[in-house]
């Protein structure tokens, strides 16, 4: 269920959903009584079931903007969320979905060890825009003096194609963007240009190299427009576990 998953630090978790938790996201037409179900499986999947109740998965309602919210427990009713595509926490579990987007998922703490947790969700818009380098502000306008980030199954470099006028406008200010695909035509690569935004910013960061166009066990946008099957969207997650 969940695809990748790893403690990063002491009590601190990181993890990408595969397509086998089904999917997590309201807005792409499914049975909103299946992603209940799959929201809950996954909260128990990640231990979440015996952290105090306000410690719920934090979702967001994603826009492809850049906007960036700072998020506490109680804040929302459940499954209500901040319209944002990136969210900073002081240890509440938050979730980011995608399904092609690159999901970046950061982890800091403060001086005094108090986590500082982020999720950004980086399309073509927000790659554009900086939402993860926004991101990285924010953690470190909450104290952040440390700070790591992961990068989650995405479309990549090679299968994203798109007109050249619009890799032009996009590597523009993402220069690490300009991409070719595997049969030569103008494509953009996303994670490439989140790691140097992440680089610039200071940040190291690690990609768990997969693409969701390629690999079957994630959701892909793009492969779901050419051939249909299951539309829906996998998470990346991040959460305290002691
Ligand atoms: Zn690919």
């Amino acid at each position: 269920m969940v695809w990748w998953h790893e403690e990063v630090s002491p009590g601190i978790w990181v993890g990408f959903t595969g397509a086998d938790a089904g999917n997590l996201a309201f807005h792409v037409g499914g049975d909103a009584g299946e992603v209940r179900a799959n929201r809950a499986a996954l909260a128990v999947e990640l231990g979440l079931d015996t952290a105090p109740a306000a410690a719920r998965l934090q979702f967001m309602d994603q826009v492809h903007g850049n906007d960036v919210a700072v998020v506490s427990a109680g804040d929302f009713a459940p499954e209500a969320g901040p319209t944002a595509d990136a969210m900073v926490s002081l240890g509440e579990p938050l979730a980011v979905l995608v399904a092609d987007c690159v999901p970046v998922v950061l982890v800091g703490a403060r001086a005094d060890h108090t986590p500082v947790l982020a999720v950004a969700h980086a399309g073509r818009p927000g790659v554009a825009t900086s939402v993860v380098p926004r991101t990285v502000a924010a953690m470190r306008g909450q104290g952040a003096v440390s700070i790591r980030a992961w990068l989650g199954p995405s479309v990549c470099g090679a299968c994203y194609e798109v007109p050249a006028a619009l890799r032009d406008e996009v590597a523009a200010v993402a220069p690490a963007s300009w991409s070719t695909t595997s049969w030569g035509t103008p494509a953009l690569d996303l994670p490439a240009a989140v790691l140097a935004q992440l680089a610039a910013a200071g940040v190291a960061a690690q990609r768990i190299k997969a693409c969701t166009l390629q690999e079957r066990g994630l959701f892909s946008h793009r492969r779901f427009g050419r051939e249909g099957g299951s539309q829906g969207r996998f998470a990346g997650v991040v959460h305290a576990r002691h």
